[in-house]
């Protein structure tokens, strides 16, 4: 049997034929499902137990396992939160202008975000930080056109300041730049398996759903993400894919379409 590649042509014995199509089965098994991503951190996902602030070894831990998605030829976009530094308006204790607090904390998920810039290049992954407030010593602004095209470099584009506006949330932001980037997920990373009928820190016996409607999610009132950003979804067809951030290895699991705590979407 002859097998060209490009305009060289190479005579294959049956055993080569048979080698070649299960390598060829195999790498195909392998493929990702999502070649796109826009990945959810929140900034609670990088305080480890210390319980505020961002955790050396929790940020190592993340990146490391970005690492690994990278290396699968997966673009990757994050959006992080900032709840771990300041949670706006919502932060304990401290009565502050709505407006005022919200860009306290758009400016927190812009320390968040250069510590993950520095955890990912410390294991040799490129990133940008786009801040959708502008620092031009810190950071590049948000340029739709230009973080497609640093995706297309393999470089991964870490999403600061949120939408830039107050009143709004970075969960309503990560499916604003996933819209925008045209990502093909968003995967939203929690600290249980997926989502529940009842908060499963609270109610023993909750039952986790597998899959669920965007309809669903906001009728039931369920805690997954604001109610803004599961509607720009909706509206948009974005599939959100919900599981536990402290299960190591469940973000190259759910790009690659393995069953990993809960999805999102219309039907
Ligand atoms: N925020 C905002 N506009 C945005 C994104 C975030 O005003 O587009 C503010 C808001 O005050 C929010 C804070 O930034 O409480 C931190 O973001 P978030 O609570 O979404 O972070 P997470 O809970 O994911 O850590």
């Amino acid at each position: 049997m002859f097998v060209t590649i490009g305009r060289v042509s190479l005579r294959l014995n049956g055993r080569q034929m048979a080698k070649g199509s299960s390598l060829a089965k195999k790498s195909e098994k392998k493929r990702p499902a999502y070649h796109r991503i826009l990945l959810k951190l929140s900034g609670e996902s990088l305080q480890g137990p210390q319980g505020f602030g961002i955790d050396g070894e929790t940020i190592h831990a993340i990146a490391k396992e970005l690492r690994e998605v990278h290396k699968l030829g997966v673009q990757i976009a994050i959006m992080v939160g900032g709840g771990n530094i300041f949670r706006g308006a919502r932060q304990k204790g401290f009565e502050i202008d709505r407006a005022t607090g919200d860009y306290m904390g758009m400016l927190a998920t812009v320390l968040n975000a250069l510590a993950l810039q520095d955890a990912l290049e410390k294991v040799d992954v490129h990133t940008r930080v786009q801040s959708a407030i502008e620092m031009h010593q810190v950071c590049e602004p948000f340029i739709r056109r230009r973080s497609t095209r640093h995706l297309e470099k393999g470089r991964v584009v870490i999403f600061a300041a949120g939408t830039g506006n107050p009143y709004f949330s970075t969960d309503t932001a990560a499916a604003l730049r996933a819209m925008e980037i045209k990502a093909h997920a968003i995967l939203k990373a929690t600290r249980v398996d997926g989502i529940y009928d009842a908060d499963p820190e609270k109610v023993p016996g909750a039952k986790l759903f597998e899959r669920i409607t965007y309809l669903d999610v906001i009728q039931k009132g369920l805690a997954v993400m604001d109610s803004t950003a599961i509607s720009l979804c909706m509206d948009n067809r974005m599939p959100i894919l919900v599981f536990n951030m402290n299960t190591p290895g469940n973000i190259r699991r759910a790009v690659m379409g393995e069953k990993v705590g809960s999805t999102v979407t219309a039907e």
